[in-house]
């Protein structure tokens, strides 16, 4: 371990841009906190969205040092069960992990700490180990969610029991849980996800703690009782250091949508999108456009139909009809492709956000103060949109289906658009949020205070 008294900090994020980018985010935070950081990326990305992210990161943040983790995909194994292209990823990096050695102990001045990806503790936490290196886990999900997954071994101890199982599961130190909020995948003993998770999920005990992306205003009853009476004993403490703060690039992409913001006014505008990685079914998009006009509001829609934006090819009028795109012309924008969500909520046009609950955009909403409908699509996301509906950040329609065919109806969709931009009472509890995420992260605030430490944690006595 360095013995200085500047830790250097080696964060190594996971696939995909719900991974990368609260670890660059957690970066920018550390190397403003004195920390000297060093981020590993692994190379190739699978969506151009992160190898983006990663030039233009490093472009503009040159105090960050970046070392490149050099994949070699053709040794992946096909694995059929598996259609998700970022959790292929995920398991390739763990297969190269033996390349991650070499990097760590080449590097100058000599890393004081590792803070990784959930799904890479597994096999990083011996390398810690190795060079004598305190490991924290970097969560990137709801503590509800990373709960159900550190608990998870011991709830598919029997499988069949788990199976049979009513219609919720008890995890010590939560509420009952429902069946039909977990993720799908998890069900299946033999898909990799599950195993890959079963296997992260035993090693949590090695690490030092869970980094979380949330603070405790949203979470405060789960985070004291989990850090009091833990889900499992060897669990380490969960540490919410969140809102992570965003980090500004300037862009000279198409800012088409900018200006068209400037134009609309103040917090009439409901924003839609589904996040990184979910492709909208063309059921559903047609839905979609017969509630957006029906609910007659303004609208932003970041419309997406493929899991890897490099399939995102198709104009927008060979997805929309062409009657929703002429009635619509004066209410909505349709944006294809990469944008700067965070900027996009901060806009004061923006009154509304129609997400999906991935994680990141929860932080994000709540850092904005932007009322949410709660419109889960897959993975932990259930388990999050409870978070909304609880912390008063959002509206959650717990009857809408999910998943692989789920389809909404138009009618629905209407009524909660409207439900969510006139509800005066969410758009106060929304604001409350914003101050109190605001407040954790500030000079004193709870998250400040938690990164503080787990940093001079790592500073050792001259
Ligand atoms: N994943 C999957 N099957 C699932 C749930 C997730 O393959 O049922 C993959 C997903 O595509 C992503 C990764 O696992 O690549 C992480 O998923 P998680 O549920 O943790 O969601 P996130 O943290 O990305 O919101
Ligand atoms: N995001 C963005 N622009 C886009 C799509 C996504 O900035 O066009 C960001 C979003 O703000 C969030 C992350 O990508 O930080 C997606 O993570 P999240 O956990 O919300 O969902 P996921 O994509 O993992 O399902």
């Amino acid at each position: 371990m360095s013995t200085t008294q500047t830790p250097h900090i080696a964060l190594f994020p996971g696939a995909e841009m719900g991974h990368l980018m609260p670890v660059l985010r957690l970066a920018t935070m550390l190397a403003k906190r004195n920390c000297i950081v060093t981020v590993i990326t692994a190379h190739p990305t699978v969506s151009n969205a992160e190898s983006d992210q990663i030039s233009l990161f490093f472009r503009h943040n040159p105090e960050i040092n970046h070392l490149i983790l050099r994949l070699n995909p053709s040794s992946q194994q096909e694995d059929s069960t598996l259609a998700a292209p970022f959790f292929l990823q995920f398991d390739l990096i763990n297969q190269s992990i033996h390349l991650l050695r070499p990097l760590l102990s080449s590097s100058s001045p000599p890393f004081s700490a590792m803070f990784v990806d959930f799904f890479l503790v597994a096999k990083t936490a011996p390398i810690a180990k190795e060079l004598h290196l305190p490991i924290y886990v970097v969560s990137t999900t709801s503590v509800e969610a990373t709960s159900l997954m550190a608990y998870f071994p011991v709830l598919t101890s029997n499988w069949t029991e788990f199976n049979n199982a009513s219609t919720e599961i008890k995890i010590p130190g939560l509420p009952p849980m429902a069946m039909s909020s977990l993720p799908q995948a998890l069900l299946d003993p033999g898909n990799l996800f599950t195993l890959t998770t079963i296997m992260n999920s035993q090693a949590l005990s090695k690490a030092d703690g869970i980094l979380t992306n949330t603070f405790e205003y949203v979470q405060a009853s789960t985070l004291c009782t989990l850090n009091k009476a833990r889900v499992t004993a060897s669990l380490p403490p969960i540490l919410p250091v969140g809102p992570l703060e965003p980090y500004h690039i300037p862009q000279d992409r198409d800012n088409r949508y900018r200006s068209w913001l400037e134009n609309q006014p103040s917090q009439s505008v409901v924003y839609i999108s589904f996040g990184s990685r979910t492709a909208i079914s063309r059921d559903q998009v047609q839905e979609l456009e017969r509630g957006l006009e029906k609910a007659g509001r303004r609208f932003c829609w970041n419309l997406k139909t493929s899991i890897v934006d490099k399939d995102d090819r198709e104009d927008v009028k060979d997805i929309l009809s062409n009657l929703f795109l002429e009635r619509t012309k004066n209410k909505g924008m349709i944006i294809r492709g990469w944008t700067d969500q965070q900027e996009i909520l901060g806009h004061p046009a923006i009154g509304g956000f129609v997400s999906h609950c991935g994680w990141n955009s929860v932080m994000e909403a709540a850092w904005q103060g932007v009322p949410m409908l709660a419109w889960p699509q897959n993975g932990d996301q259930r388990l999050n949109a409870k978070v909304v509906e609880d912390a008063g950040l959002g509206l959650w329609e717990r009857n809408w289906d999910w998943g692989v065919g789920g389809v909404v109806k138009g009618d629905e969709i209407e009524r909660k658009i409207v439900e969510l931009m006139t509800d005066e009472k969410l758009r106060e509890r929304a604001k409350k949020v914003r101050e109190e995420a605001r407040k954790a992260v500030g000079s004193g605030g709870s998250s400040n205070r938690v990164i503080k430490d787990v940093i001079n944690s790592l500073i050792l006595p001259f």
